[in-house]
């Protein structure tokens, strides 16, 4: 579990604004849900706290901790993307392993540590399938598995369920609140969609052309509009 802080952030590419003096604190635990039009920011915003890519101005810290010149793979973060971002050539469980073997954790332990996340995603069964043979939800808790084993302060997710059907969509956003819940951790993440902003979200940001226009909670900002 960890704070997130982001202290006057903003990335330029060229001459190009993509994020302009945002400032914001997501509390330990909190599920913070970024909205906004295409093109806003919201993946840059997540990109910079998972430090794929470096801030133009400002800082960064997680846990009372200045992240703002760490590497990505010395943040205390976890990012699931859109497209799952799967190894297709490995199987599900070495998919889930694979963070832990990069640690050089032992087998034992990485047994252990993969076997618990696959059931936290209910894949238990599915351990020896490549992705190809999963369908598009399973894929998505595939990736989620690959997160929750790094057990990271901060789960960053880009739009994770916008490859899905609807009736899979509605199925993983409880799925996501009961992980929450249950694991307790920090969210930041990404929709367009209201749906999953309005059901899932302890506070909602709304961002535009670079900048945050908005904060609150669903009821707040959908209310007094
Ligand atoms: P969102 O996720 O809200 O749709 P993005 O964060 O992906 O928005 O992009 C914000 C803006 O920054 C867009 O106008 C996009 O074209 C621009 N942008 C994003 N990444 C780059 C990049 N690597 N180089 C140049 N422009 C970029
Ligand atoms: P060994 O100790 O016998 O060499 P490993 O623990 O290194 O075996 O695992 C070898 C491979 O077997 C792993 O890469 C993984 O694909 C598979 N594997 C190991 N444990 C499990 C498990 N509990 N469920 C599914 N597959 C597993």
């Amino acid at each position: 579990m960890a704070e997130l802080e982001l202290s006057r952030v903003s990335k330029t590419y060229g001459a190009f604004n993509a994020l302009r003096d945002v400032s914001l604190k997501i509390g330990d635990g909190e599920f913070a849900v970024f909205v906004g039009p295409s093109g806003c920011g919201k993946s840059t915003l997540l990109r910079l706290v998972a430090g794929l890519d470096p801030v133009s101005e400002g800082q960064i810290a997680i846990g009372g901790n200045d992240v703002t010149t760490r590497q990505a793979g010395q943040r205390p973060v976890a990012m699931v993307f859109q497209n799952y971002a799967l190894y297709p050539h490995m199987s599900v469980y070495d998919n889930i392993a694979f963070p832990l073997q990069m640690e050089r954790r032992s087998r034992q332990e990485i047994k252990q540590e993969v076997a618990r996340a696959a059931q936290v995603v209910q894949l238990s069964t599915r351990l020896q399938d490549k992705p190809a043979k999963l369908s598009g939800g399973q894929r998505q808790r595939v990736a989620i598995a690959r997160a929750i084993v790094r057990k990271p302060g901060i789960f960053l997710m880009d739009e994770p369920l916008s490859n899905l059907d609807a009736a899979l969509r509605m199925e993983m956003r409880s799925e996501l609140t009961q992980l929450h819940r249950r694991l307790g951790s920090t969210m930041v993440y990404v929709t367009h969609d209201q749906l999953e902003a309005m059901t899932m979200a302890d506070r909602i940001v709304v961002l535009n052309g670079g900048k945050v226009e908005q904060v609150g909670a669903p009821m707040e900002l959908y209310h007094n509009p």
